[in-house]
């Protein structure tokens, strides 16, 4: 799903999202009919923060628009270690649960890897716990980090067969960077995972076909950092002033990714923009998580989503 522009062809993330979640729902109903099992995801989220709380009204909508069990537990901010465990427990235990996900950040009292530690591997639908990492790492199926999982489906609908490819990840962080990289490995690509301490960044970054932006720096990869008709993948999600510099004075701001759009986009062939690119994968793939989770408890191969 992608649109053409003067020279990048732009990746429409969110069409594309959109489609997966339509996609995820014809397969709920196909598993609701021959298993009986309607996939469940339960959502925690501690204390009152609001970005926090619009992320998770957002999974909690999507998940019904699935066809999927939607649980959220709103728990108050002074909430203590042992009672988030005790849910966890709870929610561990509950059959009719097939995906554990308990918003970050956690009030700082609370222990936030003690915390995805306790969930089940087989729940861990953020993929974040040290057996899916591992499982990931030695090529066993596992629950994969949703953000990397939904940029190798950009990137398989856009490219196809990946081997062979040279892919740089910049960004070496346990959600995005380095489960990106195993990925990746895994599709034959050859990879090399840059970060602050990397020499020469922008001469490592030209010899990439598939370039990888996960840093948190707004729009620190240049245009001239992009081999021509390389495939840019933009995972960054930086606010900066609004461009306007009264609705600026105002506090107003906007949405950038890592990646120097316009610069980047007149070189790349293929580009993802921000917003409206990695973004909306990342809901999506929770859900393609949640029925993927359901369908092993239960011994059922997960359809292949990506699939026509
Ligand atoms: P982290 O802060 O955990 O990691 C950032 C990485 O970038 C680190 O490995 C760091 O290197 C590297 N880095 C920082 N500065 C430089 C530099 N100057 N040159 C090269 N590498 C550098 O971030 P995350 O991985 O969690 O997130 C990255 C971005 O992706 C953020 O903007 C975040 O908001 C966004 N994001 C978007 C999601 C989505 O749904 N689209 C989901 C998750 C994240 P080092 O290790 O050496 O410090």
């Amino acid at each position: 799903m992608a649109t053409e522009t003067g020279t990048a062809t732009i990746i429409d993330g969110k069409a594309f999202a959109s489609t997966l979640v339509t996609r995820v729902g014809a397969a709920v109903e196909r598993l609701v009919q021959s298993h009986n099992v309607k996939p469940g995801l339960a959502v925690v989220i501690v204390g009152e923060d609001p970005a926090s709380q619009l992320y998770v009204r957002n999974k909690g909508e999507t998940t019904l628009k699935a066809g999927m069990r939607s649980d959220t537990h709103r728990l108050p901010e002074d909430t203590t270690q042992e009672q988030l465990l005790a849910l966890i427990d709870q929610l561990n235990a509950d059959d009719g649960i097939h995906g554990i996900l308990v918003q970050l950040p956690l009030p700082q009292h609370i222990d936030a890897n003690a915390v995805l530690d306790a969930i089940s591997p087989d729940k861990d639908v953020d993929g974040f716990h040290v057996v899916n990492a591992g499982r990931l790492a030695v090529g066993q199926d596992g629950l994969v980090p949703c953000t990397p999982l939904g940029c190798l489906m950009l990137l398989k609908d856009q490219l196809g067969d990946l081997s062979g490819l040279n892919a740089v990840i910049v960004g070496r962080s346990n959600i995005v960077g380095k489960p990106m990289a195993q990925l990746l490995l895994g599709e034959s690509c050859t990879v090399t995972i840059a970060h602050s301490r990397t020499k020469d960044l922008p001469a490592l970054c030209r010899t990439a076909d598939i370039l990888v932006a996960a840093v948190g720096r707004p729009e620190m990869i240049k245009g001239d950092w992009v081999k021509p008709g390389a495939t840019v993948i933009d995972v960054g999600i930086n606010r900066v002033p609004s461009k306007d510099p009264v609705k600026a004075a105002e506090g107003k701001t906007r949405v950038v990714g890592d990646v120097a759009f316009d610069e980047a986009a007149a070189v790349a062939g293929k580009i993802t923009p921000v917003p409206g690119g990695v973004g909306p994968m990342t809901i999506a793939c929770l859900l393609v998580n949640t029925y993927t989770a359901a369908c092993r408890t239960i011994g059922v191969q997960p359809d292949d989503l990506l699939a026509r």
